[in-house]
C-alpha cells in the first residue's frame, strides 16, 4: 500500500466531465490498495478571470483581497471533485488552505509555505476517504488567506507529499510529460523518462513551463519523486527524481526563453566602482539581470562596454534607472534590443564532458547563427542570438546532440502535448 499525492492542473478539472474523470482516477487508485490525497487548481481560465475582475474594480488592488478572491477558484475545484466522488459512491472530504494548516508567511500573492500539518490529512485518508485539499493557498499568522503565486498547486503538492510523506507526488497536467525540447517547434522532440530535480530546475527556469519552479526546489530539497503526467490517458509520463541511478546523460534537453531583453551600455567608464553602481541600482528596485559581460579593459583604455539582459516585463523600469545612472556616470550611450532569445543546453553529463560548449558554438555556427551572449554553469551553457533563429537554433541543436527521436519510433506521439 502507496500513500500518493495526485495533483490535477487547471485543464485537467475544466469542467463538471473531467472532474467526474478526477474522482474515477483517485477511486481507482484507492481500489488498487492505495492511499490518495488529491490537490486540485482552479478550473481553466478561472483564476485570469478573477484577477481580471479584481483589476476592474481598481487598476492597483489590495493584495490581501486579490488572495481572499484568486484562492476561490481552488475552493470550488475542491467542493466539486469531493461531490464527484461521492457521486461515484466514494467517500471524500474537501479541505482549504486553513483546515490543512498550511502555514505561510503573510506575503500576499507570493507567500511561501512555513508549515504544514498533515495529521488532518493522513487521518481523512486513513478512514479511507478521499482527501481533496485545494492548491494555491495558504493562511498566515493573522489567519489572512494568502496565496502562493501563479502555479502555486504544483508547490502546495510537493509540499504536502514531503509532510506526510507520501510516496509519490504524480502531477496531472495537459501533457505527457517533460520534452527534450518544446514539441510545438521542434516535432522530433522526446518525452524523457527519468530526469534528475537539477536538470528540472535548468529546464523549469528556462521557460519548459511544466511545473513551477518552487516545487522542483522543495522536491529537490525532501527528495520527493514527482511524476509528471497527462490525466487524459494512463501512459506514464516523466519521473523526476535525485540523480542517484541515473545515466547522466551530456545533454538531456535544449530550452529557449523569449522573455528577455538585451541592454548595452557603450563607453561606460573603465573605473573601480562603475559596474557595481549601475547594478547596485537595479537591485535595489528588484530588476534582476541574468546574463552580464562586459568587454575587457584594453590597457590604458578610458572606456568599455557592458551588456546584459533582463525581463522584457522589467525593461521600462531598466531603462529609466539605466538612463538616470549614465547620465550620472558620464559619456555612456544606450541601447536595447527586445528581438532576442536565450537558447540552452542541459545536461548533468556536462560535469564530466568536455567540449560540450564548443559543439554547441560549432552547431550555432553552421546555421549561421551569431551568438551575441554566453553564459554557463555546471550542467547548463546558455546563448544570446536573435529571436528570428528561435526554431532554426533549437532543432539543429536538438538534432546536432542527437536528441531527435527516430522516424516513427513506436510508443512515442510528440504531436499529443499542447
Ligand atoms: N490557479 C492558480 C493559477 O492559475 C494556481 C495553479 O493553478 O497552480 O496560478
Ligand atoms: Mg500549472
Amino acid at each position: 500500500m502507496a500513500l500518493i499525492v495526485q495533483k490535477f492542473g487547471g485543464t485537467s478539472v475544466a469542467n463538471l466531465d473531467r472532474m467526474h474523470a478526477v474522482a474515477e482516477r483517485a477511486l481507482r487508485t484507492q481500489r488498487e490498495g492505495h492511499e490518495v490525497v488529491v490537490i486540485v487548481s482552479a478550473m481553466a481560465g478561472e483564476t485570469n478571470r478573477l484577477l481580471g475582475l479584481a483589476h476592474q474594480v481598481s487598476p492597483v488592488p489590495d493584495m490581501r483581497e486579490l488572495d481572499s478572491l484568486a484562492s476561490t477558484g481552488e475552493q470550488v475545484s475542491a467542493a466539486l471533485v469531493a461531490l464527484c466522488v461521492h457521486r461515484l459512491g466514494g467517500e471524500a472530504r474537501s479541505l482549504l488552505g486553513h483546515q490543512v494548516q498550511i502555514r505561510t508567511d503573510g506575503a500576499f500573492t507570493k507567500a511561501r509555505i512555513r508549515t504544514i500539518d498533515g495529521s488532518k490529512l493522513l487521518e481523512t485518508v486513513r478512514r479511507g476517504r478521499v482527501a481533496v485539499v485545494a492548491g494555491f493557498q495558504g493562511v498566515d499568522d493573522e489567519g489572512n488567506i494568502t496565496t502562493l503565486g501563479r502555479g502555486g498547486s504544483d508547490t502546495t503538492a510537493v509540499a504536502i507529499a514531503a509532510a506526510i510523506k507520501a510516496d509519490v507526488c504524480e502531477i496531472y497536467t495537459d501533457v505527457d510529460g517533460v520534452y527534450t525540447t518544446d514539441p510545438n517547434i521542434c516535432p522530433r522532440a522526446r518525452k524523457i523518462d527519468r530526469i534528475s530535480y537539477e536538470e528540472m530546475l535548468e529546464l523549469a527556469s528556462l521557460g519548459a513551463k511544466v511545473l513551477q519552479i518552487r516545487s522542483v526546489e522543495l522536491a529537490m530539497k525532501y527528495g520527493v519523486p514527482v511524476h509528471v503526467r497527462t490525466s487524459f490517458s494512463d501512459r506514464p509520463g516523466t519521473l523526476v527524481v535525485g540523480e542517484e541511478g541515473l545515466e547522466a546523460v551530456v545533454v538531456s534537453g535544449v530550452a529557449y526563453d523569449k522573455s528577455e531583453a538585451k541592454v548595452q551600455l557603450i563607453n561606460v567608464p573603465d573605473r573601480p566602482g562603475v559596474v557595481a553602481s549601475i547594478f547596485g541600482t537595479l537591485s535595489k528596485q528588484n530588476v534582476s539581470v541574468d546574463m552580464i559581460i562586459q568587454s575587457p579593459s584594453r590597457e590604458g583604455g578610458a572606456t568599455t562596454d557592458v551588456t546584459f539582459t533582463v525581463a522584457k516585463t522589467d525593461l521600462a523600469r531598466c531603462k529609466e534607472l539605466i538612463e538616470q545612472c549614465a547620465r550620472q556616470i558620464g559619456g555612456a550611450g544606450i541601447e536595447y534590443d527586445p528581438d532576442i532569445v536565450k537558447v540552452s543546453i542541459v545536461g548533468l553529463g556536462m560535469r564530466s564532458h568536455a567540449g560540450v560548449a564548443s559543439r554547441m558554438f560549432e552547431i550555432l555556427a553552421g546555421e549561421g547563427i551569431n551568438i551575441q551572449a554566453i553564459s554557463t554553469s555546471e550542467i547548463k551553457v546558455s546563448c544570446l542570438v536573435h529571436s528570428r533563429y528561435t526554431e532554426l537554433a533549437v532543432r539543429a541543436l536538438h538534432e546536432g546532440f542527437g536528441l531527435d527521436r527516430a522516424a516513427g519510433a513506436p510508443g512515442e506521439d510528440a504531436a499529443a502535448t499542447a
